[in-house]
């Protein structure tokens, strides 16, 4: 039977008045993959390379039985009730007034749904913000306080997400900051030394159901109200059961105007195979980046890492230049694995 707004409430109130934030939802009834019923594959976990512990979580559990989103989000939640990792929930670094922002989003395959918020502010976990907005509303993206708002609604439990030490780095990037740190020249030359960083998870299951999801505090100082890929179906995620599932990491807004994820999707639809097809998407990313944000070689001046997994389970991550890794759990254990790139560090302008 179908878990009802009311009962949904009093579970996760109970969970967050018992501790520190509703750490699962209620399960939602399972919904039969609608393609290839019969379909056998192998279990795989992919992830930006913070997901390294993440991956080995949610691989345990969707090889457990468990559904591949409540994988993933567990996987995640890791990283943002971490106050270490300063990309993404608890402890990520905030907007230029100080003020942390957290954005996410979710697929699950099998019911072909999807949840997302964005500009979330004092709830940890916005992962799971997103997939109750999936599974609790008639909506998919929700904003800002009313986005909050409805967290709280839900059972979650805000807090301050400030960290000392995020307080620190943010007093002193104020205290270096000039004219050039937010607001492009007039004449279009930018300088803006921003830090990113993002945790995006994917899975597939042994009969071919796929789930992906994508959190983050997004970029770091950036202009109160700025929204990233992350929340943004298609851009920082999107799965289909039929096929696959891809998600980023880094500039999102390099990534939103290529649709980066869903076009991943799409060319292994067409038959690429991941790595290919995330090359290519790499390529597109560049194709449409404005001439400010290249070097005289055409060479893009910022970082975006793309990874994805097809339904039969072959995974890859790509990026522009040489060096980065991406996390990836499947029978021999989770591990981090090369990206494939297309340029070598040397061609990076300086
Ligand atoms: N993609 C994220 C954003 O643009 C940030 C990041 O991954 O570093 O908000």
């Amino acid at each position: 039977m179908p878990t009802s707004r009311r009962d949904f409430l009093h579970t996760a109130g109970a969970l967050a008045a018992a501790g520190f934030l509703p750490r699962s939802l209620p399960a939602m009834p399972s919904v039969p993959s609608p393609v290839s019923p019969d379909f056998r594959g192998r279990p795989c976990v992919v992830a930006s390379a913070n997901g390294l512990r993440g991956v080995k979580v949610a691989y345990d559990r969707i090889v457990a039985g468990e559904d591949p989103l409540d994988g993933i989000i567990a996987g995640v939640n890791i990283q943002e009730l971490d106050p270490e990792d300063q990309s993404v929930g608890l402890g990520g670094l905030p907007n230029a007034e100080g003020v942390v922002t957290l954005d996410a989003s979710c697929m699950h395959g099998p019911t072909r749904r999807a949840g997302a918020v964005a500009c979330i502010e004092d709830i940890a976990t916005p992962s799971l913000v997103a997939k109750a907005v999936m599974d609790y509303t008639d909506h998919v993206l929700l904003v800002g306080p009313q986005a909050r708002r409805f967290a709280i609604e839900m059972g979650f439990t805000p807090q301050n997400l400030l960290t000392e030490k995020s307080r620190q780095d943010w007093l002193r990037w104020r205290a270096r900051l000039n004219p050039n740190d937010m607001y492009l020249d007039y004449d279009g030359t930018v300088k803006i030394k921003f830090h990113t960083g993002t945790i995006n998870m994917n899975a597939v299951t042994a009969n071919g159901d796929i789930a992906s999801v994508t959190t983050t505090s997004g970029m770091a100082w950036k202009v109160p109200g700025r929204v990233g890929d992350s929340p943004i179906i298609g851009a920082g995620q999107y799965c289909d059961n039929t096929v696959g599932a891809a998600g980023s990491t880094g500039r999102g807004e390099a990534n939103i105007k290529a649709c980066g994820a869903f076009l991943a999707v799409e060319f292994m639809r067409q038959g690429l195979g991941p790595e290919e097809a995330l090359l290519r998407v790499m390529q597109r990313v560049i194709a449409m980046t404005e001439d400010r944000l290249l070097g005289p070689n055409g060479r893009p001046r910022f970082d975006l890492q793309f990874y994805a997994l097809t339904k039969d389970g072959r995974f890859a991550g790509a990026t522009a230049y040489e060096g980065a890794s991406f996390a990836v759990c499947d029978e021999q254990g989770p591990r981090l694995v090369k990206c494939a790139y297309l340029f070598k560090e040397s061609e990076r302008p300086r």
